[in-house]
């Protein structure tokens, strides 16, 4: 029941009050990035304000001050995905950075040639390309476990393809451009038991539901802070112990090292050893308060409200003459990805912006999943816990336009 699960906190994000082509803003495009709670863009401006200094090499007050925020904040990163220990969580830039650090740490200190990494058919460029560079670097190939029409992963083919060959099993939480959600403690325990470590792209599970990386298991957990209601530029890696202390340093440079001279370098613990360099303190910063809002509203309510609005969104969209809907999985989480008889999604997305209606129109960064279902792209809605019944409502009215205008 949509009304029962409707949350209202649209006051708490200023930015979706603004008019845009002189329309009411009708923001679904969260799975590119989310909007940013008041408690965020104050919580960072507070920082600047009142507590700036870098961190780690200060003996002064602020420096100090500065360094407790950045590692509390570190805490927060790990209480939010239940890690054992905040030594868990390294800050990066995103995802994508936290892809490539185990790619290039992990991975090249680890892989041989003929080894082998399983993904699947339904990854996002980014936990594509940092390991077709790793496997040039290495030898090692690459396997793909494939999709079914409903966009759901093939559990047999999974299971086919992993052998005491594969070293690492890198598979996404959330589908970006279908919203399928995978059986990720499911797919671990599989890997395991052949003998692979497990990295989970969370990108497009952290906002959407509870995570808990020790019930998962996984080895690697990596997420972004911008599609959590953060900043840009602020996301973490998770990276069990063992594995991570074992792992050498993939950038060099200050805060990263223990002794340094001209004829050998000695690393510092984890997970310093993998921030070399000043980091994104306001970033991180701003990432925790992020969380304490998200947390402060509750995942479960989050979850039940875009499931709610999801349903209404699937029944509304996908009964409208031309509508195809592309990614049908049983479990799937907040986005709506469709084509419109006669329309090229590029076209459907810029009629609809006329609307004030923001999607994301074309490949979704998941070229070789269109190939798949034989498509260029598709239009995409992603919800956020801030949308409402009226969005999809506007999205519905503004695709009825654009078929108008077409006259399809
Ligand atoms: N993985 C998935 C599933 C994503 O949706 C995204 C962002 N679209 C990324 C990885 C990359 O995240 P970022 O650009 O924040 O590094």
């Amino acid at each position: 029941d949509i009304h029962a699960a409707q949350l209202d906190v649209t006051a708490d994000f200023p930015i979706l009050a603004r008019k845009v082509h002189g329309r009411r803003l009708a923001y679904l495009d969260n799975g590119a990035t989310t909007q940013k709670p008041l408690a965020v863009i104050e919580t960072e401006r507070r920082f600047y304000l009142e507590s700036n200094a870098n961190i780690h090499r200060g003996v002064h007050w602020l420096s100090q001050h500065a360094t407790e925020l950045y590692d509390d904040a570190r805490v927060t990163v790990q209480r939010f995905i239940n890690a054992a220990s905040a030594d868990e969580i390294v800050f990066t830039r995103g995802t994508t950075e936290a892809i490539n650090l185990v790619a290039q740490s992990w991975g090249r200190a680890e892989l041989r040639a003929g080894d082998e990494i399983l993904i699947t058919a339904m990854e996002h460029h980014s936990n594509i390309v940092p390991w077709q560079l790793l496997c040039e670097q290495t030898g090692a190939v690459l396997k793909v476990a494939p999709v079914s029409d409903a966009g759901e992963l093939d559990l047999d083919a999974f299971d086919a393809l992993l052998s005491s060959d594969t070293q690492l099993v890198a598979i996404t939480h959330v589908s970006n451009a279908l919203g399928s959600i995978n059986p990720v403690a499911e797919l671990t325990a599989r890997a395991h038991s052949a003998g692979a470590l497990v990295l989970v792209d969370g990108a497009q599970a952290v906002a959407h539901q509870a995570v808990d990386v020790q019930a998962i298991g996984c080895d690697f957990y990596a997420f972004s802070g911008h599609k959590l209601y953060g900043p840009t530029g602020i996301g973490a890696l998770y990276a069990r112990k063992p594995i991570l202390q074992a792992m050498p340093p993939w950038q060099g440079g200050g805060d990263m090292i223990r002794t340094v001279s001209f004829e050998r370098s000695t690393w510092a613990d984890a997970p310093q050893r993998f921030e070399a360099g000043t980091p994104n303190i306001a970033g991180a910063i701003g990432l925790a308060a992020a969380i304490d809002y998200v947390q402060g509203i509750g995942l479960a309510h989050i979850a039940a409200h875009e499931h709610a609005l999801l349903d209404y969104a699937t029944a509304t969209i996908g009964t409208l003459p031309g509508i195809r809907l592309v990614g049908t999985a049983r479990e799937k989480a907040g986005i709506l990805s469709f084509l419109v008889d006669g329309i090229h999604p590029h076209d459907l997305g810029t009629i609809l912006d006329a609307e004030g209606v923001a999607i994301r129109a074309g490949h979704h960064c998941a070229m070789p999943l269109m190939t798949r279902f034989g498509i260029p792209g598709t239009a995409r809605a992603s919800l956020a816990m801030y949308n409402t019944q009226a969005d999809v409502d506007a999205l519905a009215a503004a695709i009825g336009k654009a078929q108008k205008l077409f006259g399809t």
